[in-house]
């Protein structure tokens, strides 16, 4: 299906394409980036101002307040600081890091080891009374997108409670490793972690490195006891959320993560993430996509924006909007989710990240082609991106959505990403830079804009057979 003939979205969308200012872009990475904003850490007053400034800028850009209170949806959420043991065998296990879950503040469980593969339905042995040695990730044999919802570990839980266990223990993998070295592990455990409060982890969980991981293993039918400890606390932090109507309430939604990692490397000279790629970027293009909309003389749907928090936390921003939606969930037509835009490169390509699961891919084909964008194939498919951001909990409630991404679009982007996740994500250097090249952010801003712009009439996207969504 091609949504309208050649050129003629092109004419439609031009008057919102040039309302795109690659400098408002900067403007905003630079602002939120900035070491007085603190990382925006979720739930702290920094964040707090992140909001502020968001809702005020969506006021100025002419967007209706569509949160709760004006433009903010506050999200209940509970954190932990857990400790915890592994013995197995009458030993501790060494190298081990146990989650907490906000439940009891000291408990032990006890059980068997049993191997439990990637914990994919179909492969679970019986578990009643085990602990579950359950591998990180997913089967490489499956395809990008397939391959990252197989690797959630939420639902995986969900499956092993159904099936009788009493923990999960996460085996590290060497691709695994490569991909998310243990010591980044360790920090992201250095502020605890947080869950939505009506939504706790149904298993407590213990992660072990790549040794420990290995060894254990071989061990299936060993004793097992797990000790955790852990102090919790409710706190909340906010969505920010601004709708443009259209003719029909039919609303297509735009989001991106406010949030960041905080001060995340306290006692040094740097201790601030900044998150200026992870994710001031995605909340910036949202900005510049709803100056575009505002632009068009007409809209037959409605378009809602939503800066949400808690993304670095688990998606718990999101996934309180999808249980509390203030757009009716009928209504909502698809998700363009926009996550660490890398402004270092021209964009020549666009990566389809969970489009090709519905006919959204339609319009993403129709609007790369009126830029002249190629659609390739994910060239990192072990990164999992669909089941790491908010687009995830949009598609589970059954909207079709999508977290398109740039790719590579050549050598020099390939190297300019390699460099930004071995030696910026989520580390303190992940900050507005001035070599960054804000045209380069404005052509994916346009190109999200045109996406959005093909789904303002005609049929609503819907899954496609193979989706898992349907
Ligand atoms: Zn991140």
């Amino acid at each position: 299906m091609l949504v309208l003939v050649a050129g003629a979205l092109l004419d439609r969308g031009r008057p919102a394409l040039d309302a795109v200012r690659p400098e408002s872009i900067s403007a905003t990475v630079r602002f939120l980036s900035d070491d007085l904003l603190e990382g925006r850490g979720t739930g702290t007053r920094a964040h707090a101002i992140a909001e502020k400034y968001v809702a005020t800028r969506m006021q100025a850009l002419g967007l209706r307040p569509a949160g709760e209170a004006g433009y903010l949806q506050q999200v209940k959420l509970c954190e932990t600081r857990a400790q915890g043991q592994l013995i197995v065998d009458g030993a501790e296990v060494k190298d081990v890091l146990v989650a907490g879950d906000c439940g009891a503040p000291d408990r032990t469980v006890e059980g068997e080891l049993a191997f439990a593969g990637y914990g994919q339905a179909g492969e679970l042995p019986e578990l009643r009374g085990k602990i579950a040695m359950v591998l990180a990730g997913a089967p490489a044999s499956l395809p990008s997108t397939q391959r990252a919802l197989a690797s959630s570990n939420e639902d995986k839980l969900k499956r092993l409670r159904a099936a009788g266990a009493v923990a999960e223990v996460v085996l590290t993998t060497p691709e695994l490793e490569a991909r998310r070295p243990w010591a980044l592990l360790q920090r992201n455990f250095v502020n605890g972690q947080a869950y939505d409060a009506d939504d706790l982890p149904p298993l407590p969980v213990a992660y072990l490195d790549l040794g420990e991981s290995d060894r254990l293993r071989q061990r299936p039918g060993s004793r097992a006891r797990l000790h955790l400890t852990q102090t919790s606390r409710s706190f909340e932090s906010g969505n920010v959320i601004g709708l443009l109507p259209g003719d029909s309430p039919e609303t297509i939604v735009y989001s991106a993560h406010l949030d960041h990692l905080g001060i995340c490397a306290p006692g040094t000279r740097d201790p601030i993430c900044n998150g200026a790629i992870d994710n001031a970027t995605g909340i910036a293009e949202v900005l510049e996509i709803a100056r575009g909309f505002a632009a068009l003389p007409k809209r037959e749907r409605s378009v809602l924006f939503i800066a949400v928090t808690g993304e670095e936390r688990g998606l718990l921003g999101s996934a309180w909007f999808v249980r509390h939606p203030t757009v009716k969930r009928e209504r909502m037509i698809a998700n363009l989710n926009l996550d660490q835009l890398l402004p270092a490169y021209p964009v020549g390509e666009l990566v389809l990240r969970g489009a090709e699961l519905s006919t959204l891919e339609d319009h993403v084909r129709a609007a790369a082609a009126e830029l002249e964008l190629a659609i390739v194939p994910d060239p990192v498919p072990e990164q999992n991106f669909f089941a790491r951001s908010d687009q995830l909990n949009f598609a589970r409630i059954g909207v079709p959505s999508a977290c398109l991404w740039q790719g590579f679009s050549g050598p020099r982007g390939e190297a300019a990403f390699k460099d930004f996740r071995s030696n910026r994500y989520h580390q303190p250097g992940d900050e507005w830079l001035p070599a960054y090249d804000w045209e380069a952010a404005a052509q994916m801003a346009r190109a999200e804009l045109l996406v959005g712009i093909s789904l303002l009439s005609g049929p609503r996207p819907r899954w496609k057979p193979q989706s898992p969504f349907r």
